[in-house]
């Protein structure tokens, strides 16, 4: 008989979801942990880097717009450690409410780094466990690019580990990552470069959100640089850095912060002894219901490449544990209409199809496109204007909302409620048919014309 029914490899956003969701239906379970458990999400992802998000914030409000509202601020110190040890007593509390949820649950947590034996075999710290059914969440890991004097630079996880705060600092990158910590240093106060390698950050986003980043990073945020691609990192004798880059030009720094995307941890965990497909990148090959091509094998989370969320991940993994233990048959992960936050200054909120997505698909002539710019009031009795702006974008006839995009103060906080109307199908005339909430940036939405 086999030790467990269920075993989760990694506990991170995907595998501690499902190790409990399948605990919860009486199942035997274990779920196994190299690291801290939480994994990328909790301990060097989502949630330290909201909390420097918030810490940006609180500078933010004292240097650009407590003056105009009448404060007469003097900052004695802002000690990066303090925010540092704030963040990381919070972390401490969620392993504490992952620990009490798996006792509840009954979920046998195992600390050790699990590699495959056979098919329904795994091995932790020299010891093999059995069962019929076994999940790999294994997450990912940042990617480091291939240039002479690369470890010079550090990455998202060498960020976290930051116990000074750099004077200056060069992120490279244009996605998600770089532009979150680009933000959050040069709002505390390090002297940041963002150096993109294209003529962009975010430029796989509706562009309109794109060229309100860039305008507004022009006013107050990093500086940008574009199509500048690094061909290498120097240490200069005074301890400083220099990164040069193929046009030419070089920047004199303290800390390079690649963030240039992430890749697979999927290469050192045995799936040679199982059979384990992945496709030309390293990802597991699964198919709708988290299937790999070995019965038994199942895969959640970065490590498939498909959209990488946190919520993804734990969706996904909660409905493979109702497919496979609650007769669920049919459960699975809807990849479409995801909503997502860009933590940027101000935040990007963003969910279905940019403007250039919905005229491929449904052509020029059958979209509707209705904008939307304003200075956030809050910002707007302040020296410091900043713009928000809004785009919805309908198909059809009857006016579906397929597109639905907005950077402004807020707006992280004002998608869900959309995403759920989108989901649901929603009409320009369903947004329309609610009464707006004054004065706020989100009812901008439901009163565009
Ligand atoms: P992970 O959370 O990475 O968990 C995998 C776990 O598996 C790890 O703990 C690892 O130690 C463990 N492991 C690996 N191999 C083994 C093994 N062989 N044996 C035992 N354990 C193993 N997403 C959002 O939705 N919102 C955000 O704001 C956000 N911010 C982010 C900020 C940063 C800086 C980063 C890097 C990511 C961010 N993400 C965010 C993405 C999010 O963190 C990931 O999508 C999510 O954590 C993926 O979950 P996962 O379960 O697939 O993998
Ligand atoms: P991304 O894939 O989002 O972005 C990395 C970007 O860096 C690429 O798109 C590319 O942009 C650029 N790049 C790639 N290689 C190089 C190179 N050699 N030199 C210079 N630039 C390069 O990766 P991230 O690491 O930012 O984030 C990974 C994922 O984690 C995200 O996609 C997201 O799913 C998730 N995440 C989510 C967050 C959230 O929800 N708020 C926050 C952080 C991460 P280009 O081609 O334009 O140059």
């Amino acid at each position: 008989m086999a030790d467990f029914d269920y075993i989760c490899i990694g506990g991170g956003s995907g595998g501690i979801a499902s190790a409990n969701r399948a605990a919860k239906h009486g199942k035997k379970v274990a779920l196994v942990e190299a690291n801290a458990i939480g994994g990328t999400c909790v301990n060097v992802g989502c949630v330290p880097k909201k909390v420097m998000w918030f810490g940006a914030h609180v500078a933010e409000a004292i240097n650009l717009y407590a003056p105009d509202y009448g404060f007469d601020v003097t900052v004695n110190n802002f000690n990066w450690q303090t925010l540092v040890d704030s963040r990381e007593a919070y972390i401490k509390r969620i392993h504490g409410s992952y620990g009490s949820g798996f006792e509840k649950n009954g979920v046998t947590l195992i600390n050790g780094f699990a590699t495959f034996v056979n098919k329904n075999t795994i091995e932790v710290n020299g010891k093999q466990y059995t069962a019929e059914h076994i999940l790999i969440a294994t997450g990912g890991r940042p990617t480091q690019p291939k240039i002479p004097g690369a470890e010079l630079g550090i990455d998202s996880n060498g960020f976290f580990d930051l116990t000074e705060q750099p004077k200056r600092a060069v992120v490279v990158g244009a996605g998600y990552i770089a532009v979150e910590l680009a933000g959050v240093m040069h709002a505390l106060g390090t002297k940041t470069d963002l150096v993109v390698r294209k003529h962009a950050p975010l430029r796989t986003f509706d562009t309109m959100l794109s060229e309100t980043l860039v305008e507004l990073m022009a006013q107050d945020g990093p500086t940008l640089h574009t199509h500048a691609t690094p061909t290498q990192v120097i240490k200069n004798s005074d301890g400083s850095l220099t990164i040069e880059f193929e046009n030419g030009e070089s920047i004199e720094t303290d800390c390079v912060v690649w963030a240039i995307g992430r890749e697979p941890a999927n290469d050192k965990i045995g799936l040679e002894n199982t059979g384990v497909e992945l496709n030309e990148r390293g990802y597991i090959k699964v198919d709708k219901f988290q299937n790999t091509n070995v019965d038994g094998i199942y895969a959640v989370g970065d490590n498939i490449g498909y959209v990488e969320l946190t919520p993804v991940a734990v969706k996904s993994g909660r409905l493979l544990s109702e497919r496979l233990f609650n007769g669920q048959t049919n459960a699975h992960m809807d990849y479409t209409l995801i909503p997502t936050v860009v933590f940027s200054h101000p935040p990007i909120g963003t969910i279905g199809l940019s403007e250039a997505e919905a005229k491929e698909e449904y052509g020029e002539d059958n979209i509707t496109v209705y904008n939307s710019g304003f200075a956030a009031m809050y910002t707007a009795v302040t020296k410091h204007r900043q713009m928000t702006r809004m785009k919805l974008i309908c198909a059809g006839e009857n006016q579906k909302v397929v597109g639905l995009h907005g950077i402004g103060a807020g707006m992280d906080e004002i998608l869900q409620g959309f995403g759920v109307a989108m989901k649901m199908g929603a009409t320009k005339a369903d947004f329309d048919s609610c009464v707006a909430i004054h004065p706020t940036s989100g009812e901008e939405f439901v009163t565009l014309n």
